[in-house]
């Protein structure tokens, strides 16, 4: 044993917080200066230190750096500072680092698995220094957030996601597994970049994008067994849906951009009936924007309202409307409709502007997913608070220059009326002497508390009726003071509480349908659920 090694060690570090007993058993005199400061007191220096950059770019490798150093201070200072550091290690701070990834590169963080290892990905798997996997993020750098194509640099994505599995669910970091597959990149400034990570090719595709696909799902099962979960993030929408319908019936697949947005906006929705009246069959909606985000929450509403009304899922899709780059989707261009718009392809005469669908459709929810800016005009916002007591405007797009109209247009343009959520943060806005808090429909919300569900009973496959139980189980955590404020979400501060509480819902499913392999089922599952999480407290070293 060195003290030297124990230092160097990310998991058992502690830094000046070593104490006097440790540092004589462990071989670590004279290797620290004589100070012994507590957890806490490191955690205040660390926040003085971040707080004093002034680049977004330089909190997040400090971040990172951290997190190589001393695991449980990183997770300590993440948990405890959620709503001030989730913007540097997730979006948009994420988004910047994974565009000068290659430059910004130091340690490798997670598994690269590129066209060069065809044929060795489960010795690529038995690479890795732990044995015993539960949650695997992986992506093909295709689509990052709203990037778009950042090849092998998309990395700094499943590693940001999985830091919030640990920090927000509370799933141990050494069980989980950050992916990057890399078949080249179609990104021209990357592959002319000289200090670009990744194969310096264009995108494979068709059979040899999924035979490495193919083998790498295949080497995960056999390597780690039915229940790893595997998130499959940042996918361009071509390969998402297709990968997700062929995988989840032979693995436990979850992907975050369709069904975890799907999970949270049903949750805001839901939460927003309570300010409204009546219940969601009577409300119509329309969707700008008919991809992974707009077809997945689409469908999810579609099956809530199917159970609620007691009719099939065809029926109720009825009351779904999207719009796409060219208009409203409707029964005549199904010819050349891909084929996860097919089921919204109502009966209809076509529509080319947003704002004459909103005043034919009349919809009581407005959904924009389109990832394009300003698309809420204040036609389209003034046409909705025409016909719309309450008009529910959830403006999804992101980052905050996409989002499809801001907070103070919507509650400016509906006088106060609308009920406003969006994917990216707004401060609270003042009107007529009102202060109206936005809601952020961050996935955050649901995709910790989700997996914890699916880890902590042992699930072996995913079923939407568990992404129905992770939207009540959220919408439920919505106070009495949140609602009086406006707010559809609960404040983000409380995010291990409400993962619990999901995670418990949706693990109670995944025994109701008879998916669990951990049996006995746990009497009370929200006290299990937190008796799994993880604690980024000092362990004392004897
Ligand atoms: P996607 O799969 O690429 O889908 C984009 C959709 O928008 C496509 O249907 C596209 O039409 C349509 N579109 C593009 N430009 C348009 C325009 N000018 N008018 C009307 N429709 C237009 O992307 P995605 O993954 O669904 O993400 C979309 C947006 O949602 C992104 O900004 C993302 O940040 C945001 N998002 C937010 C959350 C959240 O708030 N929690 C979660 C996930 C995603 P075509 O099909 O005709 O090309
Ligand atoms: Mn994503």
């Amino acid at each position: 044993a060195s003290g030297n090694t124990l230092l160097r060690d990310p998991h058992h570090n502690k830094g000046l917080a070593f104490t006097q007993k440790e540092r004589e058993s462990h071989y670590l005199l004279g290797l620290l200066p004589p100070v012994v400061i507590s957890q806490e007191l490191q955690e205040k220096k660390m926040m003085y230190n971040l707080r004093q950059y002034q680049i977004p770019l330089q909190r997040y490798t400090a971040m990172m750096d951290l997190q190589e150093r001393n695991q449980k201070l990183f997770y300590k200072l993440l948990i405890d500072h959620v709503e001030e550091l989730l913007p540097v290690v997730y979006t948009p701070t994420v988004g910047e680092a994974c565009q000068k990834y290659g430059s910004i590169f130091r340690r490798p963080q997670g598994l690269y698995i590129s066209l060069n290892e065809k044929g060795k990905i489960l010795e690529v798997l038995k690479n890795w220094p732990h044995k015993n996997i539960q949650v695997i993020v992986v992506t093909d750098g295709q689509r990052i957030l709203g990037l778009g194509d950042l090849g092998c640099q998309g990395m700094g994505i499943p590693v940001g996601k999985l830091a919030l599995y640990t920090a927000l669910g509370g799933i141990k970091p050494s069980v989980c597994l950050p992916v990057t597959i890399d078949v080249g990149t179609n990104n021209q400034k990357l592959l002319d970049d000289e200090f670009y990570i990744g194969l310096k090719q264009k995108r494979a595709t068709g059979d040899e994008y999924h035979a490495l696909l193919e083998e790498f799902m295949v080497a995960v099962k056999q390597n780690y067994g039915e229940k790893v979960l595997v998130q499959f993030e940042d996918f361009a929408n071509h390969n998402a849906f297709d990968l997700l319908a062929k995988y989840s019936k032979t693995h436990l697949v979850f992907n975050d951009d369709i069904q975890g947005t799907a999970s949270v906006v049903l949750a805001g929705v839901i939460a927003a009936l309570k300010l409204l009246s009546g219940s969601l069959s009577d409300h119509t909606f329309l969707f700008l924007g008919a991809g992974e985000a707009g077809t997945g929450i689409a469908e999810l509403i579609a099956l809530e309202l199917s159970k609620q009304m007691q009719v099939t899922v065809e029926e109720t899709r009825k009351k779904i409307w999207l719009v796409d780059s060219k208009g409203l989707i409707v029964d005549s261009r199904k010819e050349s409709l891909q084929s996860f718009k097919l089921p919204w392809a109502h009966l209809h005469e076509p529509i080319r502007d947003l704002v004459d669908a909103v005043k034919e459709i009349k919809p009581t929810v407005l959904i924009g997913t389109s990832g394009v800016g300003g698309t809420f005009t204040k036609d389209v916002v003034e046409a909705m608070a025409s016909f719309n007591k309450k008009p529910v405007i959830l403006a999804l797009s992101n980052p905050t220059s996409q989002s499809e109209c801001t907070a103070e247009e919507a509650y400016t343009w509906s006088e106060g009326r609308a009920i406003f959520a969006s994917g990216s943060p707004f401060d609270p806005y003042e009107y007529d002497g009102k202060t109206f808090y936005p809601g952020q429909s961050n996935n955050a919300y649901i995709f910790p508390g989700f997996g914890l569900g699916l880890v902590m009973s042992g699930a072996i496959r995913v079923h939407n009726d568990m992404l129905l139980a992770a939207s009540e189980a959220l919408a439920q955590q919505v106070t009495v003071e949140n609602f009086e404020n406006g707010l559809i979400y609960p404040p983000f501060k409380n995010i291990r509480k409400i993962s619990a509480n999901i995670a418990a819902k949706v693990a109670a499913k995944a025994y109701e349908l008879g998916l669990a392999s951990n049996l006995p089922r746990p009497e009370n599952l929200v006290e299990y659920a937190e008796s799994c999480m993880y604690s980024p407290v000092y362990p004392n070293y004897r």
